[in-house]
């Protein structure tokens, strides 16, 4: 192989752990990935001399807030956007509902939301329960046998009226989107794309600008990067859907005028040094030796190719373009027996609904490893 993956390894204190007297075998990264040991200093390094953002004017409170700063401009820079698009949160949830409530005041009954049949829970509960408030209409966008988006259904779903798509890389099927092509399709018929970069992110680099998204969301523990942080990118203005301190400019006894973008998305004291570590764990993964790509996409097509052959194991989708993960039952085998014989061999795998059961009863089971 092209890298030295040991050398990798090595950055990850967590991967020379042992579990149960053995050494760790990590494959739940679509849960939570394991954070690079550079991650932590980082993070460390912030709490240890600190001031509140955007606040004080003494010596640790400007440096935070430089780093701050930092840290956003580094979010931007990787996502191809400008820093003044970008919103930290606390995770890939807390941008949908943040982006849900914004729009809960323009939606009304005529309208329509759709987001596709593979979303995992957070990309698909906060639309639904909106257009349960508004009246707008909620719809879901159908899968090719295979789990593929289907496109073509999608288009006629997609007429006038539609306001909002909600799309994503699966965290069960490991589907990759065409995201560029619904785009096209959501803006023909006069409506945003939201797209959920909780997994996509993980294993493609990512230019909101190429994909033509409006809005883009993803999650910091899924990249190595502390847990509670995460970033939204909202390409159209955005309304703040909290209030408080740190986004307000004047605030007159019956009202308020707010603060610039991004300032007016971030109400109170923010997760500063979640943002330093999102940061830093971004700057990790841009620095990974080259080949990464093909030797994660080799390790999932040895392990597509390994089950396949196991004749009572039904893997789940045959997608076009299956990126990170996949999901797979035995037959005659409860998914959480087998992953509790996999943890006594020190391998970590996710089993059970993985917060997708819309698709998962599409495709007939309950739960899957
Ligand atoms: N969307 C997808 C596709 C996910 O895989 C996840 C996490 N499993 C989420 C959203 C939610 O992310 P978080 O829990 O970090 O908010």
């Amino acid at each position: 192989m092209s890298f030295d993956i040991a050398a990798l390894r090595g950055a990850y204190p967590a991967l020379a752990e042992q579990v149960h007297g053995r050494s760790l075998i990590y494959l739940d990264n679509a849960a939570t990935a394991q954070m690079p040991l550079c991650v932590a200093q980082a993070v460390q390094g912030l709490e240890l001399r600190r001031g509140n953002v955007h606040r004080g004017i003494h010596a640790l409170s400007e440096e935070c807030t430089q780093a701050y700063e930092d840290a956003r401009a580094t979010v931007a820079n990787f996502l191809g956007a400008s820093p003044d698009q970008i919103q930290f949160t606390s995770g890939t949830t807390d941008a949908v509902n943040r982006v849900a409530d914004a729009l809960a005041a323009t939606l009304k009954p005529g309208d329509r939301i759709a987001v596709t049949r593979m979303e995992h829970h957070s990309n698909f509960v906060p639309w639904q329960q909106l257009c349960q408030k508004t009246g707008a209409e909620f719809c879901i966008l159908p899968l090719t046998p295979q789990g593929d988006l289907d496109l073509e259904a999608a288009q006629e779903l997609l007429s006038p009226g539609v306001k909002l798509v909600a799309a994503h890389s699966s965290n069960v099927l490991g589907t990759v989107n065409d995201i560029h092509a619904l785009a096209r399709l959501t803006h023909a018929a006069g409506g945003a794309l939201f797209v959920d970069g909780a997994q996509g992110i993980c294993h493609e680099p990512v230019d909101v600008a190429a994909l033509d998204c409006d809005y883009y969301a993803f999650s910091g523990h899924k990249l190595g990067g502390p847990f509670g942080i995460g970033a939204l990118f909202c390409r159209l203005p955005l309304p703040p859907a909290r209030y408080g301190g740190g986004m307000v400019d004047q605030v007159l006894d019956l009202t308020t005028t707010f603060g610039p973008a991004p300032l007016m998305w971030e109400a109170g004291t923010p997760n500063v040094s979640g943002a330093v570590g999102l940061a830093r764990a971004l700057e990790f993964r841009r620095n990974l030796p080259e080949g990464w790509q093909d030797w994660e996409d080799g390790l999932l097509e040895r392990l597509e190719q390994g089950l396949g052959e196991l004749e009572r194991v039904r893997i789940l989708g045959r997608p076009r373009h299956r990126s990170g993960c996949l999901s797979f039952t035995v037959e005659g085998a409860s998914p959480f027996d087998l992953a509790v014989l996999l943890d006594q061999l020190g391998i970590a795998v996710r089993s059970g609904h993985h917060c997708a059961q819309p698709l998962l009863r599409w495709l007939g089971v309950e739960y899957t490893l």
